[in-house]
């Protein structure tokens, strides 16, 4: 892997959740036992469905919530105990571009206002000034430096998504987390924001992490993909890898409802998915996914998979895999 810009090794995050009038209080095992890291240059997708935990590694990451167990570490220094000062200062290099651009604007500010906040906040004088510098970055991002007293209703959505990115980008961080940044765009403008990241990432080196129910987009963008299931990563490989060979019976499920533009490259062995997702509360035992896996057997109910390497640095979870 390319120089590795920000790590998670064994992240885990419990929540507690309920209280007397709910039936008692109650731990939610959101994410377990994680080892993810990011290279420079690259982007790593975080795929699942809903209430699988990506989001909330995103957020463990950044440090915008404490993990139950684990280290993160940012170019390779431990910046799991920053507090404070220490930690505001870490915020520059690490950022994050929302799902939502709307409601992560305040309306109430022109975007000349929003892009050169971050400064402010930081105390940060740009070499050309300020001014010059959000004229810039709205230039970067394809969007007219002269729209800068406007306000963000008087965008479109995937103007606002692209001012959304322009503030990600302003302090040069070293990575961003991107949660489901195109989920809530039409479809036609979801290409154009996924081909901006992709552009800023190649002239920058920046690292991404993006995080997507949306396996298509996923596959557009990322260089490897890890999947997750009930709190845990199943499979992670090269995304070529992944999409053209899925090992993992939940990986195979999820791809089958993307649709492949070229169809002399079939997808084989592909599984319907059946069945909720389990609680996070109490989840089953052995292999999370053996309620739901169509080849399950009774060593999958008794014991649950390690994360194994299976060939280069591609790892599996799963017993028949
Ligand atoms: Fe299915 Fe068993 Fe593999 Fe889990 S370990 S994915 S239940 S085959």
């Amino acid at each position: 892997m390319k120089d590795i810009v920000l790590e998670g090794v064994g992240l885990t995050k419990h929540f507690t959740v309920g209280g007397p009038m709910s039936g008692g209080r109650r731990r939610v095992r959101a994410v377990e036992s994680v080892d993810i890291a990011i290279g420079r240059g690259e982007t790593v997708g975080l795929v699942g469905e809903s209430g699988c935990g990506k989001s909330t590694i995103g957020r463990l990451l950044l440090r915008l919530i404490d993990p139950t167990e684990g280290r993160i570490r940012l170019l390779g220094q431990d910046i799991t105990d920053a507090r404070g000062s220490g930690l505001r200062r870490l915020r520059r290099r690490m950022q994050i571009v929302f799902q939502d651009p709307f409601a992560s604007l305040n309306p109430r500010h022109r975007v000349g206002d929003i892009l050169s906040a971050p400064y402010r906040i930081h105390g940060i004088e740009p070499r050309i000034g300020i001014d010059a510098k959000v004229a810039e970055l709205m230039g970067r991002v394809g969007l007219d430096p002269m729209a800068r007293s406007k306000f963000p209703h008087e965008f479109s959505g995937g103007q606002r998504q692209r001012i959304g990115i322009a503030r990600a980008l302003a302090l040069e961080p070293d990575v961003i987390v991107c949660d489901e940044p195109v989920s809530a765009l039409d479809v036609s403008v979801q290409a154009q924001i996924v081909n901006l990241l992709r552009d800023l990432r190649d002239q920058t080196g920046i690292a991404l992490l993006f995080i997507s129910h949306d396996l298509a987009v996923v596959e557009n963008i990322c260089d490897r993909v890890a999947v997750m299931y009930l709190g845990r990563i199943v499979e992670i490989a090269d995304r070529d890898r992944l999409f053209d060979a899925p090992r993992h019976p939940y990986t195979k499920a999820l791809l089958k409802s993307v649709p492949r533009p070229d169809p002399g490259r079939r997808r084989r062995a592909l599984f319907r998915l059946e069945g909720e997702v389990p609680s996070p509360v109490d989840p089953p035992t052995g292999c999370a996914f053996h309620t739901r896996c169509p080849v399950a057997t009774k060593l999958c109910a008794a014991e649950r998979p390690p994360l194994s390497i299976r060939e280069a640095s591609n790892k599996v979870a799963c017993h028949l895999n």
